[in-house]
C-alpha cells in the first residue's frame, strides 16, 4: 500500500459510511473528514440565525462567512461552526429535515467543495460524503459507494437518534430518509450517484465490522 491515498466514500443516508469511513480511517492511521457535517454545520448556522431557508443569497453569503472545523477528539470527530463545538447540535432532526435545502445551492456547494480539497489534498485522508468521487476528488485513489434496502437505512438510522434520546418512529423516519434520498439524488449539482470507477458494496444484512472488512480488501491489497 503506497502511503497517503485519498479514500472517497460516497452513499446515501444510513449507507453506514461515516461509521466505516471513521473506522477505515483509524485502521490506516489517516484523517476522517466527513463532509456531511460541513453542510450540517451551515445549516445549522442557518437556522440559529433565522435565515429564510428559500433566500439563496443570504445563505451563499453565510456559506462565504463560517469558518468550519473538524477536529479529532479522542474517539470523536468534533465539529466547530465559527470555533463553537456543534457536535451534537448538528444531528438534531430539524437541521437533517432542512440540510438538503442548503446542500443543493450551487454557492453553498462550491465553498464546501474549496473547502474539502484544501483539507484533503495532502492525502492520507478519507472522505465521505455524497460527491466525494464525482466532484471532489474524481481522481482519488480509492473510491467506494456503500448502500442498503431502504428499510435497512431506515432501521440504522432510527436506532441511532433512539439512542441520543430523540422521539421518533420509524415509519417517519423512514419518509424522511427516502425524501432527503430524493432530493440528494435529484439536484442539478453534485448529486448523490456512483462516481466512474467506483466500488460499490450492498451492506443490507452485513454488520460494520464486516462493511470496514470489505472496504479494507481493496486497499490493502
Ligand atoms: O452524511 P450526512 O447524512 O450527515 O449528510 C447530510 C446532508 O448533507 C446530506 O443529506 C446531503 O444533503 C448533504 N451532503 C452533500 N454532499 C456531501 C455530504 C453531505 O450534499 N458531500
Amino acid at each position: 500500500m503506497k502511503k497517503g491515498l485519498i479514500i472517497a466514500i460516497d452513499g446515501p443516508a444510513g449507507s453506514g459510511k461515516s461509521t466505516v469511513a471513521k473506522l477505515v480511517a483509524e485502521r490506516l492511521g489517516y484523517l476522517y473528514i466527513d463532509t456531511g457535517a460541513m453542510y450540517r454545520g451551515i445549516t445549522y448556522k442557518a437556522l440559529r440565525e433565522g435565515l429564510d431557508l428559500e433566500d439563496e443569497k443570504a445563505l451563499v453569503k453565510l456559506a462565504g462567512n463560517t469558518s468550519l472545523a473538524l477536529k479529532k477528539s479522542n474517539d470523536n470527530l468534533e465539529v466547530y461552526v465559527d470555533d463553537r463545538k456543534v457536535t451534537e447540535e448538528i444531528r438534531a432532526p430539524q437541521v437533517t429535515n432542512s440540510v438538503s435545502y442548503l446542500a443543493r445551492l450551487p454557492g453553498v456547494r462550491e465553498r464546501m467543495v474549496k473547502l474539502q480539497r484544501e483539507m484533503g489534498r495532502g492525502g492520507g485522508v478519507v472522505l465521505e460524503g455524497r460527491d466525494i468521487g464525482t466532484v471532489v476528488f474524481p481522481t482519488a485513489d480509492y473510491k467506494f459507494y456503500l448502500d442498503a434496502s431502504l428499510e435497512e437505512r431506515s432501521r440504522r438510522r432510527f436506532r441511532e437518534l433512539i439512542a441520543k434520546g430523540y422521539k421518533v418512529n420509524l415509519k417517519e423516519v423512514e419518509k424522511e430518509v427516502k425524501i432527503r434520498d430524493r432530493e440528494d439524488r435529484s439536484r442539478k449539482v453534485g448529486p448523490l450517484k456512483v462516481a466512474g470507477g467506483a466500488i460499490v458494496i450492498d451492506s443490507t444484512g452485513m454488520s460494520i465490522e464486516e462493511e470496514v472488512e470489505a472496504v479494507l480488501k481493496y486497499i490493502m491489497k
